[in-house]
């Protein structure tokens, strides 16, 4: 057995490599495991190539809508080339795949490539090596999750293999209606696919208030994109034709190139030997931690989706950070804020949150406790456009003093918006100082600090 590090870092994902390198800053003696790509979900599978389907998808749109604002463009609706494409993000996966390995190395963290195993609460077996430290953390993320009992399930795809897909599909059926089943559906959609989504609740996206989430539908149907809700998928078949027949149990058939499963993540946790070590596990297979990251074992540590706490990459790195800090850089208190966390979905327009919504904050606090300001309203910059989908916006104030508790907005450019209003969230701001702001004109933004 090599000598004892400091620290040992399971999985070298955004949560992995955050918590490695802010460690190595800090002095410590630190061993990163990880068993595929650096960078985990994110850079692999997750945000970075969505990101680029998203511009993508703008593109395309930008193109469809070029002669409104007077530029003749001979075909409004080019052919993408998804090859081309693919081969230009996986490039730039495989330059961010390399920068980890470097600032890794640069912070002198040792790189281990296999697959991580507790052989007892203080070693990890990698390949056929034990590595011995006196912190250790679990940072191993998930995988998508394929509803088990469902005859021809396999032959369905997950996001993982999506963004593998070596060429375009004609259409693809969809099932799931949470973040990954929206912005997959958005981006397909505008860049030719025929998309369709099932989903067995009412509506998509059911975690959000009923008007952000009636806009989102109304806009995607615009778009051209099915939605069959409260319907589940019976069987699936492969057809002579190479075509895949989606039964479903309205009775209705759905033919595609493509079927999707976007229904949900299950953590890493099953092949970490957690059991044998005593660590206590959810029956889903998250992992408990406390507001200090702590499992149930005194120097293992848990944290990113692995947690299953708030499943986003900056969740995963402020944890690591504040981790490494309360390990390494006697700041005793650093742990995570949870609270007011602002997210983003990348669907077609963006949807973007922080804090309470309407709804969770007339359940804790009461109506009369609670005033909601909205602004509604078609974006200039779609002015001239084919699709006029509507921006909202809603501040969700409470008390006398009527702090702002929650954001909600869905529109262009609320992506890039809700950052610096989510700082003024966190720091408390009132729907005065709001209004004691002025405006940038002519934005989506300026409606923020002036409704009435
Ligand atoms: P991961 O990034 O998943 O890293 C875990 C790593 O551990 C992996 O590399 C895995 O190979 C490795 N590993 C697992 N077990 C072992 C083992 N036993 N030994 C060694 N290595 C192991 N979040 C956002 O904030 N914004 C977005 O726009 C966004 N888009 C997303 C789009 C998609 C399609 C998906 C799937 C996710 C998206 N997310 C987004 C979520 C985000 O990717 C995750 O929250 C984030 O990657 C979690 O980081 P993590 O470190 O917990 O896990
Ligand atoms: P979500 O939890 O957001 O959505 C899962 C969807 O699948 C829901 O509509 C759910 O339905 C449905 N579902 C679950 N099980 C079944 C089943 N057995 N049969 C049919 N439908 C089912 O998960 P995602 O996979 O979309 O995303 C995972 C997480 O990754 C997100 O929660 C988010 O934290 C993160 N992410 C973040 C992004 C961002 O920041 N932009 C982008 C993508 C992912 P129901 O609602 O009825 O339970």
């Amino acid at each position: 057995m090599s000598a004892p590090y400091d620290l040992i870092c399971i999985g070298g994902g955004s949560g992995g490599v955050a918590s490695a390198r802010r460690a190595a800053e800090y002095g410590a003696k630190v061993a990163l495991i990880e068993r595929q790509r650096l960078g985990g979900t994110c850079v692999n599978v997750g945000c970075v190539p969505k990101k680029l389907f998203w511009y993508a998808a703008h593109t395309a749109e930008a193109i469809a809508d070029a002669p409104l604002f007077g530029f003749s463009v001979a075909n409004t609706r080019p052919a993408f080339d998804w090859a081309a494409f693919k081969a230009g993000r996986d490039a730039y996966i495989e330059r961010l795949n390399r920068s980890y390995e470097n600032a890794l190395k640069q912070a002198g963290v040792a790189l281990y490539r296999g697959e991580g195993r507790f052989f007892t609460r203080d070693t990890v077996t990698v390949d056929d090596k034990d590595l011995r430290a006196k912190h250790i953390v679990i940072a191993t993320g998930g995988r998508p999750f394929v509803p088990k009992d469902i005859p021809g399930a396999e032959l369905g795809i997950t996001s993982d293999q999506f963004f593998a897909l070596k060429r375009q599909p004609r259409d693809a059926v969809i099932v799931g209606g949470g973040y990954i089943a929206c912005e997959i559906a958005g981006v397909l959609q505008a860049l030719g696919t025929s998309c369709t989504i099932v989903i067995r609740a009412p509506r998509v996206l059911r975690g959000l208030d009923r008007d952000i989430s009636d806009l989102l539908e109304e806009a995607m149907r615009e778009q051209g994109i099915q939605i069959h809700p409260r319907a589940h998928v019976e069987s699936v078949a492969r057809g002579a034709n190479g075509r895949l027949a989606v039964a479903l149990d309205n009775g209705e058939t759905l033919t595609s190139d493509v079927l999707l499963w976007a229904t949900g993540r299950t953590p890493n946790s099953a092949a970490l030997n957690l059991d044998g070590i005593g660590l206590t596990r959810a029956g889903d297979g998250t992992i408990p931690v406390d507001a200090y990251q702590n499992t149930s074992l005194e120097g293992v540590y848990a944290l990113g989706d692995v947690t299953g706490k708030l499943d986003l990459t900056p969740v995963a790195i402020a944890a690591g950070r504040r981790l490494a800090a309360r390990l390494f850089a006697n700041q005793a208190d650093a742990a995570l804020d949870y609270r007011n966390v602002p997210t983003v979905m990348f669907t077609h327009p963006p949807i973007a949150t922080v804090g309470y919504t309407e709804s969770e904050a007339l359940a804790a606090f009461g109506a009369e406790e609670i005033r909601t300001y909205r602004a509604r309203f078609t974006a200039m910059a779609r002015a001239f456009a084919a699709h006029r989908p509507k921006t909202l916006m809603k501040l969700i104030c409470k008390g006398t003093e009527e702090r702002v508790i929650g954001i909600e907005m869905i529109g262009d450019g609320v992506d890039e918006m809700l950052q610096g209003f989510a700082v003024a969230v966190k720091m408390g701001a009132t729907k005065a100082d709001f209004d004691a702001t002025v405006a940038i004109h002519p934005t989506s933004a300026e409606e923020l600090v002036t409704m009435r």
